[in-house]
């Protein structure tokens, strides 16, 4: 029996590698590629406290976005500088480290000081493309954690899947993400409602499209400047992106002032009223000022809808929401037409 136990040890260190590689191959969210490696290296470690960081662009801070304390994860958004911190040290080795858990957080951040907590972490540099630190994990320990040298080779591998499928997310994220909206850009939203419109053929079901516009959104440039004009494209569209329903609704810039909305499984019912919704909170809605002036601006939408009975190529759909819109402008604008 006891000479099984090796054999039966790397079984189900293999079925857990496999399980954690196709659970972060497959993820393009960084959010959920966050909660699926904190995870991950829980199972590994057998640790219930952990925290991922992420270097910014410049390597001068790092950005924990995710903690689990006492086995529960929670998302994160908090920075922290690395200088003179063991973060430091790890970039410069690019290895592995132990060191104290930091006392005032309950997840652990690395500290050289002996005077915090007594509970040891260990922090892993996240190496990824071009040997480059894109983060860090730490996982918290007693202070006499034994780690074998397989133990640490199979932590290195995970921790290389980890970083390649955090750079894939990012460069994903930067392909199919305008910057200024945070709403998906032009050629993802091209892909995607061919896609929906394919999915009708074969599954019965609803589909509506919406195009707004912004209105007199030049004048609102020439008056007040660009920079003004920007904060409006960006509030608009974080009232769309509240609006929508998370991961089913696609919420895209179709170009300049133009924002699109893909609604599958919705019909024209339903499209009018979260259009109308959309429309009524923009109308509502006190821009941030650049100056002492209040902001209001308006939009325009035209509606279109389909289903399974009476599908529609791409571009014919396009048109008859932008003529929709067109009819919007026509009436006085700050409708919604359908
Ligand atoms: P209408 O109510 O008929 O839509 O009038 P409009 O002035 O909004 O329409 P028009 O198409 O003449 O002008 C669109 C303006 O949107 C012109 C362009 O400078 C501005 N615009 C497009 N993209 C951006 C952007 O990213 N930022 C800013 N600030 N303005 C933009
Ligand atoms: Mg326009
Ligand atoms: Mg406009």
């Amino acid at each position: 029996m006891t000479e099984k136990q090796p054999d039966y040890d790397i079984e189900i260190t293999l079925q857990t590698l496999k399980y954690a590689t196709r659970q972060l191959v497959a993820e393009l969210d960084l959010q959920q590629l966050v909660f699926h490696s904190i995870c991950t290296i829980a199972d590994f470690s057998s640790s219930q406290n952990l925290s991922l960081l992420l270097l910014n662009e410049d390597g001068s801070n790092a950005t924990l976005l995710g903690t689990m304390v006492k086995g529960n994860f929670q998302e994160a958004e908090q920075e922290f500088s690395i200088k003179n911190t063991p973060f430091a040290e790890v970039l410069e080795t690019k290895n592995p480290a132990v060191y104290y858990c930091q006392r005032k957080y309950d997840y652990p951040i690395p500290s050289f000081s002996i005077f915090a907590k007594s509970r040891k972490c260990t922090c892993l540099p996240l190496i990824g493309t071009k040997n480059r630190i894109i983060g860090f994990i730490n996982y918290e320990h007693r202070e006499d954690y034994p780690v074998s040298r397989n133990h640490e080779e199979i932590i290195t591998v995970i921790t290389t899947l980890i970083a390649t499928a955090i750079e894939n997310a990012h460069l994903f994220q930067m392909a199919t993400i305008d910057g200024l909206t945070g709403l998906y850009v032009r050629r993802y939203f091209d892909i995607r409602l061919q896609e929906e419109i394919t999915r009708l053929r074969r599954v019965e079901s609803d589909l509506a499209l919406i195009v707004f516009d912004i209105d007199h959104f030049k004048k609102i440039n020439d008056t007040y400047g660009h920079q003004q004009g920007d904060i409006i494209l960006r509030e608009i569209a974080d009232i769309i992106k509240s609006a929508v329903r998370k991961d089913v609704d696609i919420p895209c810039r179709y170009g300049g002032e133009e924002l699109v909305l893909i609604l599958p499984g919705t019909d024209l019912e339903g499209a009018v009223v979260l259009g109308e919704r959309i429309r009524k909170r923009c109308e509502d809605h006190q821009f941030k000022s650049l100056s002492d002036k209040e902001i209001r601006a308006t939009i325009s939408g035209g509606i279109a809808a389909m289903n399974s009975n009476s599908i529609t190529t791409k571009d014919e759909f396009f048109q008859l929401a932008d003529k929709k819109l067109y009819e919007a402008k026509q009436s006085s604008r700050n409708r919604v037409r359908f």
